[in-house]
């Protein structure tokens, strides 16, 4: 079920407040106009009554697609508030699961902008594997770390872009949002990684680097886990494969 519900919302511009309907769960099946607004980026905009200002209003947003059973849990937040965002979806499962998850039950992931939700939307469609993705781009990140910082720029993945040969990713600066380049990435080897990591062990070593359920490159450069008291010879060395 889509779900919308009306909040008082001040402009930002010239502060007048105003009864707005926003979204907050979107089912594709049902409503597939709205999955057309949230990609065009014209879900939960606001034009002010009094001053006609343009704005987005970011909430949080749950998205569901029943067809290819992934739901995405968009928690707008700064990176920095991931672990927050992360207790409060594990919260949100919880509810959900006493009430009527279909059966099977759907993937679950978070995200915490709308750039994300769209990007991770992309990639589920493609039938990628974000954890592949997010390794992808942290072995980019660590293969360009001289003009390539984490801090200061974020890889986006390009599905719309990307071809049989190649999966592409995007440059954006974290701080003007600019889209400053583009790298490709050889689908073949995206393969060899999916083949690679298509066994128990390997499979493990994935889940530790990214755990979840906020799955990000960036996060795992930016906060690295914590060392182990002793240096086992399974230990994820991302450099290897
Ligand atoms: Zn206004």
């Amino acid at each position: 079920m889509s779900q919308t519900t009306v909040y008082t919302i001040a402009c930002p511009r010239c502060g007048s407040r105003q009864p707005v309907e926003l979204c907050e769960s979107i089912n594709v099946r049902e409503n597939p106009a709205l999955r057309e607004d949230l990609m065009a980026n014209r879900l939960n905009i606001v034009v002010c009554a009094g001053c006609g200002h343009r704005f987005r209003v970011d909430k949080p947003l749950l998205y569901h697609d029943p067809e290819r059973r992934f739901m995405i849990y968009l928690y707008p937040a700064p990176e920095e508030q991931a672990a927050e965002a992360e207790r409060l979806f594990r919260g949100m499962i919880e509810r959900l699961a006493g009430r009527s998850l279909p059966t099977p039950a759907p993937a679950m992931h978070l995200v915490l902008n709308r750039v994300e939700l769209v990007e991770r939307i992309f990639l589920l469609e493609a039938g990628l594997d974000e954890r592949i993705i997010e390794y992808v781009k942290h072995s980019v990140y660590t293969k360009n770390s001289n003009r390539l910082d984490p801090v200061r720029k974020r890889l986006l993945f390009n599905a719309q872009d990307s071809t049989d040969e190649h999966l592409f990713f995007v440059v954006q600066d974290v701080e003007t949002r600019q889209l400053e380049a583009v790298i490709q990435y050889n689908r073949a080897a995206y393969r060899a990684l999916c083949e690679t990591f298509d066994d128990d062990v390997q499979t493990a070593r994935l889940l530790e680097l990214f755990p979840g359920p906020y799955i990000s490159a960036r996060r795992l450069l930016l906060e690295p886990p914590a060392p182990r008291s002793h240096d086992s010879p399974s230990a994820p060395d991302l450099s290897e494969i």
